[in-house]
């Protein structure tokens, strides 16, 4: 059976049985303390906390999942993909505990013409909680085990287990309960008896189901939590493994070879004409291929851009494995172009996304394919300087940090460098080595949570949101009397704030625009007799709640009080006007480089704006200026801006754009410039039409990591101002040349002529008058065993003079046995020998007196035999270099 259609019927039974069908949330999914969707619960946490009431009682879903920890583990395991697809089904206080084993346990053993799965009952084992490990479950979970006696399971199939194993928690306070784990018995080649508790891999787990009956008040490990009080209402949460199941199925052995993976192997065993099963070490690879495009090509279509950080470095991650795993197995040519087609096919069916969104994530990929073979080639340089130090240094291992930087900054991956550390004789230092890479995870993770303003601790916010979301009512009103509704400082509740105190400030309503979609926090002020505080920042850490963050400059604030929340008119216009240009740049730039441009992030405030998109060239100056020409057509045009709510369907249909990675709600706000001209989601602040935008000045275009292009502009008053000190700076620069602005170019294109010119005639002079001096130099040479010895320093001539003059004498003494020693050099000496014909017929050579004069100097020297050159660092030492030489000649 096809993977696609096990999906479908896990959805379809549960649809039959009155579920809500929820779609896959993306992979990015808003949730500040995950990296990447990785479970299908975590678009319902809100409902399960309590943060927001569940629109419907019951609800499925096949969740896209990506779980970066397993990405070491995959090909080596059989049962652990990075990417994988959960089914589930999910209760909120409607069935529980009998609901969720007779659905469970009627879709696995229903017959396969009655729309179940089919698999053999006598196959099931099960695992629940024991008894003993926790108070309020003295007997285990009776509840439990009762039932899958019911549904027919012997007692010997029903595995009792502790609190790590069977009881399942956020890992904060929050809700908690005691799980079920299904499994199926593979049967004895694969392991020994006894059930999971004895073999997870003959008996593989593929259904977890999760009994949410306890409000927990404290979570220190999975196994160590308080309980606060029963749930009032319980609710269910399942996860089942869409590609174990059909592992199972399709009676393979492990997770890669199922339908919707396998020709991805095959693709890679036909490109490197290596035969899979063959070769254990090969076949991982094959598999860590075959798993990372997959994972690659569903992260990309859900907007990961290959980047340094954490998404994008996970998304690098897997792009580059495939890749590095395709030249072990000996493939040295482009292999995504090869790989991700296969894969995509096999994928659209579920996700018909992957087709809509194939230009932009194929040319991506293939674009960090080539980036990778760069960075192999510069890497392989740094590698082998590393090699030859550690081997000068007499080491017998590459040092961590070194392996690190490789693979920090080259994007090596560590088995690349302990391979090539190994050919070349070498270990590796990788206890240094995972200790920086600790540390780099913990970066990336902090970076995730790291948003502007708010903290990972949510719990005050959502205490406070449970009072009701915050009304914004800043697209009309800009000064609002409210009320303070809490105060929060260093993410806990507090009751007042004194001068100097820096505090978050919830307000019942508030005119105040929270940083979203690219437009920056309003600035302003809140004020009541006698206090005042200033808006320094303003967020939405947890979803409806806004959060100001505020200096209070005069007076107490207390929770409670009448407070005056007013935003500064001129900055908000200003970021309306930014805000405004922001959508005109998006289309013009689609209306200059075609609709497959896509947002991958903006930015604006006041006065500027910056934009970024895929494009994997620069744009040419032209292209620059016509988009310039477009936008401020755009702005002259004075097109209408309206913004109108409405359901998401609906706006798709108008064809208005999305930004990735969004999470978006049933209505959304679409905002409309001139029309169809340009529709975009976005709950932002604009002016009422282009015109009021003012001007805007493109100031920059630049590459902001692979695929991805940057452009910046001023906007409005900020524009004219650049214009104008520019225009000043033009004044300037004509007066001081003496000249009028448009002479400008033709009068320093001039000058530069002139002092190029002025340039040759010093040099002309200079040599003509050192050449013109070698009359006085040769009238101090002194014999020396027959030979003509001219030795002369030259302090402050340049090393490229030095040679002319020594050259000059040479020719002038060609005649006789001559030997000419020079010293010159400006910041450091320079030492220059010749010799004459004649000379050298008595055996003396340049190169090796430059030698005996540089070593002299404290350098080194070397060369032909009739001009060599040499430097040192001692200048002061000149005299002696000269007097070496001529003790170096034969003395008779
Ligand atoms: P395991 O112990 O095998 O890693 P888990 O306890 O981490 O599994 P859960 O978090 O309970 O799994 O997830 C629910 C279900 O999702 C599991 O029963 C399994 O079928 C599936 N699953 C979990 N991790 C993966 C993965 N990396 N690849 C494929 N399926 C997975
Ligand atoms: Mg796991």
């Amino acid at each position: 059976m096809k993977t696609a259609e096990i999906r479908r019927r896990f959805l379809d039974h549960f649809v039959r049985a009155g579920h809500t069908l929820v779609p896959s949330a993306s992979l990015v999914y808003n949730d500040p303390t995950l990296l990447f969707v990785n479970a299908g619960m975590v678009p319902f946490k809100p409902y399960f906390t309590g943060a927001e009431t569940p629109p419907f009682p019951t609800a499925t879903s096949c969740q896209k999942c990506v779980r970066t920890l397993d990405i070491e583990e995959v090909g080596k395991t059989t049962r652990h993909g990075t990417f994988f697809q959960m089914n589930g089904n999910f209760s909120f206080g409607e069935y529980f505990k009998e609901g969720a084993i007779r659905h469970a346990w009627g879709l696995i053993t229903g017959s396969q013409e009655s729309g179940g799965l089919g698999f053999d009952g006598d196959k099931v084992w099960v695992t629940v909680l024991g008894p003993g490990y926790h108070p309020d479950f003295p007997d285990g979970d009776v509840e439990a085990i009762e039932l899958w006696k019911q549904m027919g399971l012997p007692a010997d199939r029903i595995q009792l287990r502790d609190l790590k194993d069977n009881y399942w928690n956020m890992g904060v306070p929050g809700p908690g309960g005691p799980c079920s784990e299904i499994y199926i018995d593979r049967g004895p080649a694969f392991g020994p008896e006894g059930g999971p508790a004895v073999d997870e891999d003959r008996f593989l787990e593929i259904w977890n189901l999760v009994f949410m009956q306890q409000e927990l008040s404290a979570v220190r490990a999975k196994d160590d939590f308080d309980v606060l009080r029963p749930l009032p209402k319980p609710n269910i949460d399942t996860g089942m493994g869409l590609e174990r199941v059909a592992y199972l199925m399709q009676g393979k052995d492990n997770l890669y070879e199922i339908d919707q993976i396998f020709p991805v192997i095959e693709k890679a065993a036909e490109l490197s004409g290596k035969r899979y099963g063959a070769d254990h070490d090969d076949d991982v690879r094959m598999r860590v291929v075959a798993d990372h495009v997959r994972s690659g090509l569903m992260l990309m279509t859900d907007g990961v851009t290959p980047g340094n950080e954490a998404r994008g470095y996970v998304l690098r991650r897997l792009l580059r494995r495939s890749v590095r795993a395709m030249r072990l197995l000996g493939v040295h040519d482009p292999v995504l172009p090869e790989l991700l087609p296969v894969s995509k096919a096999l994928m659209e069916e579920s996700y018909p996304e992957i087709a809509t969104e194939w230009a932009r994530t194929s040319s991506s990929a293939y674009a960090e394919e080539e980036s990778f073979r760069r960075t192999l080639a510069a890497g392989t340089q740094i590698f082998d300087v590393a090699v030859t130090q550690a081997k000068e240094a007499g080491a017998s291992e590459l040092g961590g940090d070194q392996a690190f930087q490789l693979h920090d900054t080259y994007g090596f991956p560590i088995d690349l460098t302990l391979e090539m550390a190994a050919e070349a004789g070498l270990a590796v230092d990788r206890a240094e080595f995972t200790r920086l890479m600790g540390e780099q995870k913990a970066r990336a993770k902090a970076d995730a949570r790291a948003k502007k303003g708010g903290t990972v601790n949510t719990a005050a916010y959502r205490t406070l949101r449970d009072a009701g979301e915050t009304p914004f009512l800043g697209y009309t009103d800009l000064d609002v009397t409210s009320r303070v509704r809490g105060i929060v400082a260093n993410g806990q509740l507090v009751t007042n704030a004194l001068p100097g105190d820096v505090v978050e400030v919830i307000l019942d309503e508030t005119p105040f625009y929270a940083e979203a979609g690219g437009q920056d926090a309003d600035a302003g002020v809140l004020t009541a007799p006698g206090l005042q505080l200033e808006v320094l920042d303003v967020q939405r850490p947890v979803q409806g709640l806004v959060v100001h963050k505020a200096v209070v400059n005069e007076g107490e604030l207390v929770t409670g009080a009448e407070i005056r929340a007013e935003v500064d008119p001129g900055a908000r216009f200003g970021a309306a006007q930014a805000h405004t240009a922001t959508h005109v740049v998006n289309a013009a730039l689609r209306q200059l480089l075609g609709a497959a441009t896509h947002q991958a992030g903006s930015y604006n405030k006041p006065g500027y704006l910056r934009f970024d998109f895929n494009a994997h060239e620069a744009l040419s100056p032209t292209m620059r200026s016509e988009l310039e020409g477009i936008v401020n057509e755009a702005v002259r045009d004075d097109f209408g801006v309206t913004a109108t709510e409405m359901p998401l369907a609906q706006a798709k249909a108008l064809g208005a754009q999305a930004m990735f990675g969004e999470k978006y709600g049933d209505v959304v706000r679409m905002v409309e410039l001139n029309g169809a001209w340009s529709r975009e989601l976005c709950g932002g602040t604009h002016v009422r039409s282009t015109a009021q935008i003012g001007l805007v000045d493109l100031i920059g275009e630049g590459s902001v990591g692979s695929g991805i292009r940057r452009v910046e502009a001023l906007v409005s008053t900020d524009a004219f101002t650049q214009f104008a000190s520019e225009r000043a700076l033009v004044s300037t620069l004509a007066d001081t040349l003496k000249t009028q602005p448009d002479q400008l170019v033709d009068r320093v294109e001039r000058l530069l002529g002139q002092l190029k010119a002025a340039e040759k005639q010093i040099a002309d002079l200079r040599q003509r008058e050192l050449l013109g001096n070698l009359d006085a130099l040769v009238a101090h040479a002194v014999q020396v065993g027959g030979v003509t010895f001219v030795a002369a320093t030259l302090p402050g001539v340049s090393a490229g003079d030095v040679r002319t003059v020594a050259i000059g004498l040479r020719d002038k003494l060609a005649a006789q046995a001559a030997v000419i020693a020079l010293v010159g050099g400006q910041a450091k000496p320079v030492l220059l020998v010749a010799t004459t014909a004649p000379a050298r017929e008595r055996g003396v050579a340049a190169g090796r007196l430059v030698g005996v004069g540089a070593a002299q100097l404290g350098g080194k020297g070397g060369g032909k035999d009739d001009l060599a050159q040499g430097g040192g660092t001692d200048a002061s030492r000149a005299e002696e270099a000269l007097a070496a030489i001529r003790a170096a000649l034969p003395q008779s």
